[in-house]
């Protein structure tokens, strides 16, 4: 790791250590409760999410009860946050998971991808946070601080969907250790400081090294 790359990481575990949010999600690593809180995150407000959440996981304690639901009861919950075209992907990846994969959520990035509404970000959050494994699941907001920091860029308009510069953020920015927190730490910094508008330059931890901040 150079030190660029090193320093980012410890910067951002400091900082993570004294700023993070807390979200219900954050506090399990069962691969299933991933799996529910990402589909309900998708283009949806955060904070919507939590309640919507714990009715999911109370209705449905275990992909069988969901898989063996009428989608209408899924529709029901998820109707409060909008997009309730999740309720029928859900369903058909809980269902898939069950005849499939005995009912224990894929631990293979290719065997992830192909369930039904599971995209690159929810796959890698999967890995991440549900098997701990090492990787960055990578949406607009991690992408843009990546960018700035790294002063990487992609000749694609919608830099989030530019797969080469995503493989190239997995293969050389990796974090060392930790790889749970150390991708929370990410998006949360990505979402207080290095915002889309108006990043906070002055009060970033890590602007001495940022190459945006030193162009
Ligand atoms: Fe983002 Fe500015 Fe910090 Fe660089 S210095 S990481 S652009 S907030």
């Amino acid at each position: 790791m150079n030190k660029a790359t090193d320093f980012f990481w410890v910067t951002l575990m400091k900082w993570f250590n004294k700023n993070q949010r807390s979200y219900p999600w954050r506090f399990s690593d069962d691969p299933y409760h991933i799996l529910i809180a990402e589909f309900l995150l998708q283009q949806t407000h955060v904070r919507k999410v939590e309640s919507i959440y714990h009715l999911m996981l109370t209705t449905f304690p275990t992909i069988e009860k969901l898989a063996g639901s009428p989608e209408s009861k899924v529709v029901d919950i998820i109707t409060p946050i909008g997009l309730t075209y999740r309720a029928e992907r859900l369903k058909k990846t809980a269902q898939t998971i069950l005849t499939s994969y005995n009912g224990k959520v894929p631990v293979y990035y290719d065997e992830l991808i192909k369930l039904s509404g599971v995209g690159d970000y929810i796959a890698n959050a999967v890995l991440c946070y549900g098997y701990l494994q090492r990787t960055i699941p990578i949406d607009t907001n991690v992408i843009r601080l990546f960018c700035r920091y790294f002063g990487l860029t992609s000749d694609n308009p919608r830099p989030r969907t530019d797969k080469l510069l995503a493989s190239r953020i997995r293969e050389h920015f990796l974090p060392e250790l930790q790889y749970k927190e150390a991708n929370l730490a990410v998006l949360d910094f990505a979402g207080l400081i290095c915002t889309a508008n108006r990043p906070k330059c002055f009060e970033c931890n890590l602007n001495d090294q940022c190459l945006y901040n030193n162009k």
